[in-house]
This record gives C-alpha cells, structure tokens and sequence, in this order.
C-alpha cells in the first residue's frame, strides 16, 4: 500500500469560493502553511460539481485548482445529510439555496419536507482533499451526527448553522463560536485527519 505523501511546500490554495468555507480553512491551515490563497482570490474557474459523492468533488476541485495554479490546492466537500430525507440535501446543499444562494430559503426547504416526521437525526459531512499538480490526492473525510432544530437561531457560522444541533448541545453551530465549532465540527475530524497524515512532523 501506497504511504501518505506528506505536504512540503511553503503556499497552498484554498479550493473554494465559499467565503464561510473560506474562513474556516484558512484557520485550521494558517499555522501550517507560510502562504495561503484562495481560488477566488487566484481568480481560478469554480468548476461543475458532477461527482456523486463528497469526496468525488472534493477531489475533482482540488484537483483542477491544483493544476490550474501549480501548487497543492486543499478543497473541502460539504454538506447536510438528513436522515428522513434519505439523506438530502447532502451534496446538493448548496444547490438547495439556489442562485444567488439563499440559506434562509434552502433551511425553510429543509423543514417543510421535514413536517410531518419525527425524526429530525441529521449530520453535516465532510470530505477534504489535499491535491498536487502531478494529480497525487489524500483525501480525509469527518461527521458530525445531530438533529435539525426550528425555528432557525444564531448569526455564526454559515449555511445550515442555524438549525443544526451538534448531538448533546442545545445551542446550535450558529450560537457557538468559531473556535467552538473549529473544535468539534465534521471539517475539524476531516481536518485532524489530514494533519495526522499529510502534515504531521511540520508544525
Ligand atoms: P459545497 O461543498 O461547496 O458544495 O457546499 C456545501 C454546502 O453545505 C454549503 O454551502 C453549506 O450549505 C453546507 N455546509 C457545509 N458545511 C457546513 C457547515 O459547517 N455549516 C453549515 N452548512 C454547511
């Protein structure tokens, strides 16, 4: 079996166009890494998500931003999995805001398909690749299981934070501080996870 190839270069590219996603990558990385860019920022194409899966599309953005600025690029994959929606909106949970996105509108979804069902168990998942110019990808993925809460509460955070309560806490992941969320979301399990195996022995 292949080793985990380790990240030795001084810049990285933040695969993304999510300003939220944006800020909460550049935190985790900031002391790891001597130069931090965002795609948006290297002004690089923000490609079409047609992979069927998180890591799919996390790796198919890393990938192409990776070669397109040759240097490493890291590209997060995200989303809401309720579970009495079979699991929606789970990759498409940025679609479900529409264009411009709406996460008022995408939450409202979430709960009108909701009405009627008892169980309201969700997660927020994430799958996180490190890719090279040469095509090489390690790819970590994290969960963070909770239930969906309305009305919406708290003004953090980003995207579904307002109706997700983490299992065990009763203020949602938009009334937590960053720091808070950093600690325990399903970006910070990916995250540690990459760091054990690509950037361990660096910091
Ligand atoms: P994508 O990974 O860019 O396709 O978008 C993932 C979408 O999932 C985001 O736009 C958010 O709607 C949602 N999402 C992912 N992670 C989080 C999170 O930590 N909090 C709230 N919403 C999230």
């Amino acid at each position: 079996m292949d080793s985990i190839r380790k990240f030795q270069c001084r810049s990285l590219v933040i695969a993304s166009h999510n300003e939220g996603k944006i800020i909460e990558i550049r935190d985790l990385f900031t002391n790891l890494v001597s130069e931090i860019f965002s795609a948006k920022e290297l002004g690089l194409v923000e490609p079409e998500e047609t992979g069927k899966t998180f890591k799919e599309n996390a790796e198919l953005k890393a990938l192409l931003a990776s070669r397109a600025a040759n240097l490493p690029a890291i590209a997060d994959d995200s989303g809401l999995e309720v579970y009495a929606l079979n699991g929606d909106p789970g990759i498409f949970s940025a679609r479900w805001a529409g264009s411009p996105r709406d996460f008022n509108r995408a939450m409202e979804k979430v709960e009108k398909e909701l009405a009627g069902s008892t169980d309201r168990r969700a997660a927020f998942v994430c799958a996180l690749s490190l890719s090279w110019p040469d095509g090489h990808i390690e790819t970590f993925e994290g969960r963070i299981e909770g239930e969906i809460c309305w009305p919406p509460r708290g003004s953090k955070g980003f995207g579904y934070d307002p109706i997700f309560l983490a299992s065990g806490m009763n203020q949602t992941f938009a009334e937590i501080e960053p720091q808070e969320k950093h600690a325990i979301s399903h970006r910070a399990e990916a995250f540690r996870k990459m760091l054990s195996g690509c950037f361990s022995g660096n910091g």
